[in-house]
């Protein structure tokens, strides 16, 4: 399945991420990945199952956010929800 979700501002952030394909994150959607690391960023999860996380993200070809890498996507959306955690 492919992600059809609207990632309007998400993508300006995502688009500025290295390249990066490996493992069960390939192909899938970085915005996504984004946006489920800055919710777990606010919450300060502590038990991630990083694997399984990019696994079950929608796959994306789309635009900007085409083979940027989740896991770079993930973390700086966990990085960014902890800062906001403290606003
Ligand atoms: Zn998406």
């Amino acid at each position: 399945m492919a992600c059809s979700k609207n990632h309007s501002k998400t993508d300006n952030i995502v688009k500025n991420l290295p390249i990066g394909q490996e493992g069960v994150g390939r192909h899938k959607c970085a915005s996504c990945a984004y946006e489920i690391g800055y919710q777990h960023g606010l919450q300060k999860a502590e038990n991630i199952n990083l694997g399984n996380i990019l696994e079950g993200l929608e796959e994306s070809q789309k635009g900007e956010r085409r083979h940027r890498s989740p896991h770079a996507a993930y973390s700086l959306g966990y990085f960014n929800g902890v800062k906001d955690s403290y606003k």
